[in-house]
């Protein structure tokens, strides 16, 4: 990850295609488009390689995510679990559908805690948005229990992990609805872009007329289409989807470098017995686009992300504790606000009440751990030296 660092010829072929036709818009033009079809050809290849009925391309991973929440009808007075470690658009998506988020503990394995989802459970609950962060999945059988024993939504966000599996299946298959992201520094970039993937066929049209402007897409006449309910602009242009398409069809060799390069990283930090690793539910499943490490305690772990700093080193590795966009700790604009427009009363409370609560156990998971951005331009020899650099710098600090 992320994509990007593989472009070359093709991504810029599938742009001509679409330049030589002239339309630049994934809906419509029949004739003129001359037979480039990028964003349904894009919904194909989605649809057969992740083994889902269904994919709606969107704008964006955020997007997606709205759309998700919208087509499953989640909105005003309801309730969304969501994990406080997480990129801020899963936040952003519960907050512009009206819906209040609950924000739950992670465990170690960087996703949702299921014991503090348990507890986080009240009438008000209607879906859980599980996000699969830093490349692997969070607790999805405990999970799907919880969902059915309370009758709960299970939206995937699964934007970081295109290409993991839990126990055979592709994250973001198996909730009800699930999303990518195709933005500029995902595993599958076309600049900016997202998909809702689903199985269900009655989402799936609600996601299909909700993306553009609830037109039902039933006639061959744009114009004389219907609007069975409300929707947006969540619309990929073609031109993105051209580069998505030409980055699809390198989705092999994206993973298996990440898998390969992943693996000899892993196995050189397990020689300092101090360092610990992310807990992964599904070993074979993990998209390995990031190795997520802890060290000892907050200090150390500080010492050295220091260390790094001084050294040049520190790009490509995230300690999210102190993350502006990732982590609770950071997200001042949303707990205390200001927002823009009027929240409505719901949130407005809801959101007062995080403020009281208490995130001691993802504080103490999060402040220790460090995640390191797997890169397809590595080779054997790169990675051999930046290991052994950490641990060299580990050793300095006496963490060994
Ligand atoms: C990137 C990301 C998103 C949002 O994707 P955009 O395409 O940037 O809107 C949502 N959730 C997670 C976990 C992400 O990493």
């Amino acid at each position: 990850m992320p994509g990007f660092e593989l472009f070359d010829d093709l991504e810029k072929q599938h742009v001509q295609d679409v330049l030589n036709s002239g339309v630049y818009m994934r809906y419509g033009f029949d004739a003129a488009r001359q037979g480039v079809w990028k964003s349904k050809q894009l919904e194909q290849a989605i649809s057969e390689y992740f083994k889902v009925a269904h994919v709606q391309l969107t704008s964006s991973g955020t997007t997606a995510l709205t759309t998700c929440l919208a087509i499953n009808h989640i909105g005003y007075g309801d309730d969304v679990i969501v994990p406080c470690f997480t990129f801020v658009a899963s936040v952003e998506a519960i907050i512009s559908v009206g819906a209040c988020p609950v924000f739950v503990d992670i465990d170690e394995s960087l996703t949702l805690c299921t014991q503090a989802i348990k507890k986080a459970i009240t009438p008000k609950t209607k879906a859980i948005m599980a996000v699969h962060m830093c490349g692997s999945m969070a607790n999805l059988d405990e999970i799907l229990k919880i969902c059915q024993e309370n009758q709960l939504v299970l939206i995937e966000d699964a934007c970081q992990s295109i290409g993991a599996t839990y126990k055979g299946n592709y994250l973001g298959t198996i909730g009800d609805a699930g999303s990518f992201s195709f933005d500029y520094v995902k595993t599958i970039t076309c600049g900016e872009g997202g998909a809702v993937l689903t199985n269900k066929k009655n989402l799936y049209t609600q996601a299909d007329g909700f993306t553009d402007h609830g037109h039902d897409h039933l006639g061959i006449d744009r114009g004389a289409d219907q609007h069975p309910f409300m929707g947006y602009n969540f619309r990929i242009s073609e031109l993105q989807a051209a580069v998505g398409l030409a980055q699809m069809s390198k989705i092999d060799t994206f993973l298996s470098l990440q898998k390969k390069h992943y693996q000899i990283f892993e196995t050189i930090l397990k020689q300092n017995k101090q360092i610990k690793f992310r807990k992964i539910w599904d070993i074979t499943g993990n998209s390995c686009t990031f190795l997520s490490w802890f060290l000892p305690n907050e200090a150390l772990t500080q010492q050295f992300v220091d260390a790094l700093k001084k050294e040049n080193l520190l790009a490509g590795n995230f300690y999210w504790y102190v993350n502006n966009w990732h982590y609770i700790k950071q997200w001042q604009h949303i707990l205390k606000g200001p927002s823009l427009y009027k929240l409505n009363p719901c949130q407005e409370q809801g959101l007062q009440r995080i403020n009281l609560e208490d995130y001691s156990q993802s504080h103490r998971i999060m402040s220790c751990c460090i995640s390191t951005l797997i890169s397809l331009k590595w080779d054997e020899h790169v990675i051999e030296q930046k290991a052994n650099k950490y641990l060299e710098i580990l050793k300095k600090l006496n963490i060994e």
